[in-house]
């Protein structure tokens, strides 16, 4: 027995009602259950419950034992004097207010089905990766489409407090967050670090002083991140035009370390040199990439912007002096759809938040809906229960619930846990 088992009976009233009373034997009525607290103070919050022939406004306070009360030191705590009903699994001694008044209690052990129980208990046993897996197919497409929804708005805001911070880093510069973002996200999972050190080390304002020349933006990027080789008559040229920047612009000093880029174990179209000649490019093709993201409503449009290719150089070699064995293609589809995913819409949702500007999030999900469903592990063990995973909206939020709910068993807090449980 959890004290989340509890929460889960009194919130959706999993015992049986007939003849509910205290323990001192008053009739209980329950107008409202009151809304689960997850801060400081009593479980629930304006909760309406009549007790003999009052009608009480007021706070639910729910434990395994009456007397853990005290263990939890709420009679030394005055956020609790609200408490109205005391909602216990087993009443092992009298609870008081401070001010000595007697607390009414409820007590569930002999009103609850124990199967619902044993339910709840399989459900927390059960080392299916999905734990739900043999009865999710009962559950009914309402309380999949309600707790796929609760997710995906979840990770939308989860996502967007990893660009808050950088926005604040930047003194809610939207522009260079924007870039900032965009770069972490060039670098993918393996070198997304190295990217966001290297744009914090190189101004955008700085590169757009000169971004009608690629060739320019090339060697204040590959020298800022210290891959730059003189190895060839090309790498030489960069270094040349490099040097002169860094002296200029003062940037020697904050250049990354070739050490900081990692290669291993990544085919060469993705080598970071590659990311960063798309990158380069990119960063030509646009005077603003916040605007583009915040002003252009055809997700296509966006699409083809950020759909970039690298210069001639790196369409032939993977590395400075290093010739590939045919040619290097630029950003991919399924590329550009993850920076879409990963950079656009988290900072469309920071944008849309701290604007109070809900177009712009019915913008985010009309984007979520349009882009095809990533395919993972993850996405694949959802369509085996039978989850439609069409669009970026369903792979996201299904990614969402099998990490923070399914994995953590969260299942009284999940639409499809509680419709099973009653079932
Ligand atoms: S969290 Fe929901 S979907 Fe996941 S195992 Fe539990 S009941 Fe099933």
């Amino acid at each position: 027995m959890t004290e989340a088992f509890i929460h889960y009976l009194w919130q959706f009233q999993q015992f049986d009602q007939s003849n509910l009373q205290t323990i001192s034997g008053e009739k209980i009525s329950v107008f409202k259950t009151g809304f689960l607290n997850t801060n400081a103070g009593p479980d629930f919050t304006n909760a309406r419950i009549q007790i003999g022939t009052i009608e009480w406004a007021g706070n639910v306070e729910i434990h395994l034992r009456s007397s853990d009360w005290k263990l939890h030191k709420h009679q030394q705590d005055e956020a609790y004097n609200n408490v109205i009903l005391h909602v216990v699994w087993e009443n092992d001694q009298p609870i008081v207010r401070q001010d000595k008044s007697l607390i009414a209690t409820l007590e569930l052990k002999k009103i609850t089905d124990i199967g619902l129980l044993y339910k709840y208990q399989n459900l927390l046993d059960n080392q299916a990766i999905i734990p739900c897996k043999e009865l999710f197919s009962e559950a009914s497409n309402l309380s999949k489409i309600a707790i796929l929804d609760k997710v995906l708005a979840k990770r939308l805001e989860q996502k967007a407090q990893v660009v808050e911070e950088l926005y604040n880093k930047n003194n809610g510069d939207w522009e260079e967050t924007t870039y900032h973002f965009l770069a972490k996200n060039f670098g993918f999972k393996l070198n997304s670090e190295a990217f966001l050190s290297l744009a914090q080390n190189l101004p955008l304002k700085v590169l757009q002083k000169h971004r009608n020349n690629l060739f320019q933006i090339e060697a204040m990027l590959f020298g800022q991140a210290g891959l730059l080789d003189s190895v060839d008559d090309y790498s030489a040229k960069l270094k040349q035009e490099y040097d002169f920047f860094s002296t200029k612009f003062s940037l020697k000093s904050s250049a990354l370390s070739a050490k900081q880029w990692k290669f291993l174990r990544t085919r060469p179209a993705n080598f970071p040199t590659i990311r960063l000649a798309q990158f380069a490019n990119l960063l030509t093709q646009q005077q603003s990439f916040f605007s583009l993201f915040t002003q252009t409503d055809s997700l296509e449009n966006i699409q083809k912007a950020l759909k970039v290719e690298q210069s001639v150089y790196w369409q032939e070699h993977y590395n400075f002096g290093k010739k590939a064995n045919k040619k290097l293609v630029g950003l991919g589809k399924d590329s550009t759809n993850n920076i879409l995913i990963n950079t656009v819409i988290p900072l469309l949702a920071l944008y849309s938040q701290k604007t109070d500007n809900q177009y712009i999030m019915d913008k985010c999900i009309r984007f979520l809906e349009t882009i095809p469903a990533e395919k993972n592990h993850i996405t694949d063990i959802w369509e085996s229960l039978g989850l439609t995973i069409k669009s970026s909206f369903d792979s996201q939020a299904s990614i969402e619930l099998y990490n923070n709910f399914c994995m953590q068993k969260r299942c009284l807090q999940c639409n499809v846990g509680i419709e099973i449980l009653k079932k």
